[in-house]
């Protein structure tokens, strides 16, 4: 993993206006995704601060989904979802969270061992809501937070300070 291979890859995730709403810069990875040697740079650069210390990676629905089932394959360990409320047919846990407008909320099962040390992924970091949910139903499952990881930070809203410290690959 060089710093041209991660530069390289971070010059793939598109940025686009006012999407999905005006004054939103959304951070599309789908393009890093689509890239072989860009997806294996940057699932090694998830779990190289982590590596031998977790024991099953969750991912936030929807585009953790897509880092976590890599990043578990390359790790060898498991891969478990994180999913919003109402998807899950035997949900054990659920924790609701403030959006800018209204609440969230996401789910999961009980289908890891107390104890079990979790890689919590996800593909941007901004105000960090999403990410200390996730958090907060490990805890209530009993789990282990092993990290905290993203593709991306955006730095400017604060995430570091809700949900931190999470490890970061690109920092904008
Ligand atoms: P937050 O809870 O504010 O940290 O928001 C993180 C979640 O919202 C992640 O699951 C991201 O997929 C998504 N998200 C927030 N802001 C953006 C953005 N600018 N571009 C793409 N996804 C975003």
């Amino acid at each position: 993993m060089t710093s041209a291979a991660l530069a390289h890859a971070e010059s793939l995730i598109a940025s686009i206006p006012d999407f999905p709403e005006p004054g939103v810069l959304f951070r599309d990875i789908s393009p890093l995704l689509a890239d072989a040697a860009a997806l294996r740079t940057v699932v090694d650069a998830v779990i190289a601060p982590f590596a031998g210390e977790f024991d099953v990676v969750a991912g936030v629905e929807a585009r953790g989904f897509m880092l976590a089932g890599a990043v578990a394959i390359a790790a060898g360990v498991g891969m478990a979802p994180i999913r919003k409320a109402g998807k899950l047919p035997r949900p054990a846990a659920s924790v609701s969270y403030a959006l800018e407008y209204g609440t969230a909320q996401i789910e999961m099962s009980d289908d890891l061992p107390r104890g079990t040390r979790v890689l919590l992924v996800d593909d941007i970091l901004a105000t960090g809501g999403t990410l200390r949910a996730g958090q907060q139903l490990l805890a209530e499952l009993g789990l282990e937070l092993a990290g905290t990881a993203v593709l991306m930070e955006l730095a400017s809203l604060g995430g570091q300070e809700v949900a931190g410290p999470v490890h970061a690959v690109f920092r904008v």
